[in-house]
């Protein structure tokens, strides 16, 4: 069956499409548009290019089209992209605002545009289904945890493919089959723990507490706006920041709103690029502004990464991942640093040959392994699609 993956971004779109079988899965062709205006002539232009390729001989080959829609109102899972999936993503529209609109008018266009391949969503906080309660709960007034202010979790794709590919590399296959078949069977406890924390370090980021194949927490909470400081996006911030920067800068919501989406992050605390090879570059010329913000993102990424060491009572593996993670191992050795105590111990000369590829960084005498994984978040999303259009 071929399953085309749909990445829509507020003004990118990028595809990869997959022939999934039983026993086979690969690439058969992928692309991508930045500054879109009009996703309906991208995704033609797409479909045409596919054609002309050769990678379908025609468009209706297309059995199913998979969505990494971000956040749902009151909805999660892999679900049929239907009107449902449109309400729950416009009912969460202004938590999401970089994700959600851009979703929904993908998906509309899509229906449109290939009317016989089935649309389904797989939202990104799926892999956070079952995280205990206590690590969701925001101490809110119960009317505002009923109107769905909770911890929510992002990334799930990646963080779900790194569940898998630990566990594969670890020579866990037990814990990896149980990781592949999270959504179809939840999670189950088989032979010893399996501990692993992931680190999703990219134009956004996350870090992931992961037992047994699935995860017992994550840095961002209610919106993708949350955990670490990302490209252009705040972070956290303490929620009485909101109320005295009105008053104090004289800002308003959509002039705060603006600034701590836009203007915040790495970008905000350099003042030089939302790009970590500019700051990186600064901070190498001496630049303070650019050091402190690498530094910020350096300690909150070890702030994240020890909470879960602490509600994992331990180790096996520690990951990184995603454009940061898989491309600057000077960051990767500064999130390591005076962790022996813990078990985990690099080796430098791993750590530097590793750029954009799999590997074992890890010392030979490491307790903990740490492993560089690439994201492979379309893979997932087309396993995911494949598997819900075969198994109904
Ligand atoms: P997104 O979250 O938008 O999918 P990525 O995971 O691709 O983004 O991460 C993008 C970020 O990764 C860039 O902003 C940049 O900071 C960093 N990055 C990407 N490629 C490299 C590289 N070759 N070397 C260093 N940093 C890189």
């Amino acid at each position: 069956m071929k399953v085309l993956v749909a990445n829509l971004g507020s003004t990118s779109f990028k595809y990869r499409l997959f022939e999934m079988s039983a026993g086979e899965e690969h690439v058969l062709a992928e692309g991508g548009y930045e500054r879109v205006e009009d996703y309906g002539a991208v995704i033609n232009d797409a479909l045409d290019t596919m054609e002309k390729g050769g990678a379908v001989s025609s468009r209706s080959e297309i059995g199913a089209v998979g969505f990494k829609t971000v956040l749902g109102r009151n909805l999660s899972g892999c679900v049929d992209a239907d009107e449902k999936v449109l309400e729950a993503l416009e009912g969460f529209a202004e938590v999401a605002p970089a994700h959600n609109p851009a979703y929904a008018a993908g998906i509309r266009q899509f229906r449109e545009i290939l009317p016989s391949a089935r649309a389904v969503a797989l939202f990104e906080t799926a892999f956070y289904q079952w995280v205990p309660e206590a690590a969701t709960r925001y101490a809110v007034p119960e009317s505002w945890h009923a109107a769905g202010i909770r911890r929510y979790g992002f990334h799930g794709a990646s963080h779900k493919f790194i569940a898998e590919r630990s566990a594969e590399l670890l020579g866990r296959d037990d814990v990896a089959a149980v990781a592949r078949g999270l959504y179809q069977s939840g999670p189950r406890e088989v032979g010893q723990p399996l501990r692993v924390v992931s680190c999703h370090l990219g134009g956004s980021s996350s870090v992931t507490g992961i037992r047994y194949g699935a995860a017992i927490g994550t840095s961002m909470g209610f919106s993708p706006q949350s955990g670490l400081p990302q490209n252009n996006r705040v972070g956290d911030l303490d929620s009485g920041a909101i109320p005295y920067a009105g008053k104090a800068l004289g800002l308003s919501m959509a002039d705060m709103e603006r600034q701590l989406t836009k203007e915040g992050g790495l970008l905000g605390l350099s003042g030089i690029s939302n790009d970590i090879r500019e700051v990186k570059a600064a901070r190498d010329a001496g630049d303070e502004k650019a050091r402190l913000a690498l530094d910020v993102l350096v300690h909150e990424t070890r702030r994240w990464a020890s909470s879960f060491l602490f509600s994992l009572g331990g180790l096996d593996a520690f990951t990184f991942t995603a454009g940061i993670g898989e491309n600057n191992p000077w960051l990767r050795s500064a999130v390591c640093e005076g962790l022996e105590e813990f078990g985990v111990k690099i080796d430098p000369e791993r750590n530097e040959a590793c750029k954009g590829v799999e590997a074992e960084i890890s010392a030979a005498d490491s307790k903990v392994k740490v492993y560089v994984i690439p994201a492979n978040e379309e893979l997932v999303l087309a396993r995911e699609v494949f598997r819900k259009l075969t198994a109904n």
